[in-house]
């Protein structure tokens, strides 16, 4: 082979390669892409969630001898948002993360600045017999259960809720926020996500679980799907003592997740029919 044949052969084979490189990119980019898609989808499929330990500050809740509201709420709060950020479904945010004052309202606008699609408020609850336990799971509707959803909700809407600033809102009347309740597709997801966390209860939890609820709950007047759990009661002393244990505080966080998960379950389900 003379130097112009081995030139040619040499152009030849540049020109070949040349187009096994495109074609190879062409390939890769027929493989990827769709991939790219989905993963595109899964993550705007990843559920931002707002936890938010009730109380708080000076705001104590209820209590039982040393065991306040504030704390077990904050405790059980943190110990979920722990198990939230390790999944990478999840994307967590907390209405606070230490013993301080929020206002109600302050709580709600967070959950909207925020743009998270669920909003989970942790609680302790109360009652005049010391025999009533077990857990509670509330969504908001302005049709209350019963005459003790109605009170409930009337004394966690009667939390103090001032900054010091001023801004006192004990005096917006109760007609307002009723007035600002969400439409009923917000009602039916609410009461969905409820009741995949009392079901989740249910199953990982001793303790009793009571029914699921509603009630005009002020903290609940959020444009997102949103519960209000009741871990238990404090005026109960057994339950009180229960609710203060470290292994407790974890199982119940971890039951909140595993019903968090189902629910996001059959929110992928909702949209893979959808997208088809
Ligand atoms: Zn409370």
């Amino acid at each position: 082979m003379n130097q112009s044949q081995t030139n040619r052969a040499k152009i030849g084979l540049s020109f070949i390669g040349g187009h096994l490189f495109i074609c190879l990119c062409v390939c890769i980019c027929i493989l990827v892409l769709p991939f790219s898609k989905l993963l595109a989808a899964t993550e705007n499929l990843k559920i931002r969630i707002m936890l938010d330990p009730g109380h708080g500050g000076e705001d104590t809740g209820t209590k039982f001898k040393y065991i306040k509201e504030k704390t077990i709420a904050l405790k059980v709060a943190l110990r979920l948002k722990d198990a939230l950020e390790k999944d990478p479904d999840f994307e967590v945010f907390l209405t606070r993360d230490k013993d301080e004052f929020i206002s109600l309202s302050t709580r709600s606008q967070m959950a909207e600045e925020k743009k998270v699609a669920l909003f989970i408020s942790i609680h302790a609850n109360n009652s005049s017999s010391p025999r009533a336990k077990g857990t509670e799971f509330y969504f908001e509707n302005q049709n209350a259960t019963d005459e003790e959803s109605m009170f409930l909700a009337n004394r966690e809407n009667n939390a103090k809720d001032t900054n010091g600033s001023g801004t006192d809102e004990k005096s917006v009347d109760l007609s307002n926020i009723l007035s600002d309740l969400a439409h009923n597709d917000h009602i039916i997801m609410s009461q969905q996500l409820s009741q995949h966390l009392l079901e989740a209860f249910q199953k990982n939890m001793r303790i009793k679980t009571r029914s699921l609820r509603q009630a005009p709950f002020k903290v609940l007047g959020v444009t997102m799907p949103a519960t209000l759990i009741e871990l238990g009661f404090l005026s109960n002393p057994g339950e009180a003592l229960l609710l203060n244990r470290p292994t407790t505080q974890k199982m119940m966080a971890d039951a909140i997740y595993d019903g968090l998960k189902t629910f996001k379950e059959k929110l992928d389900k909702i949209h893979r029919l959808t997208v088809k």
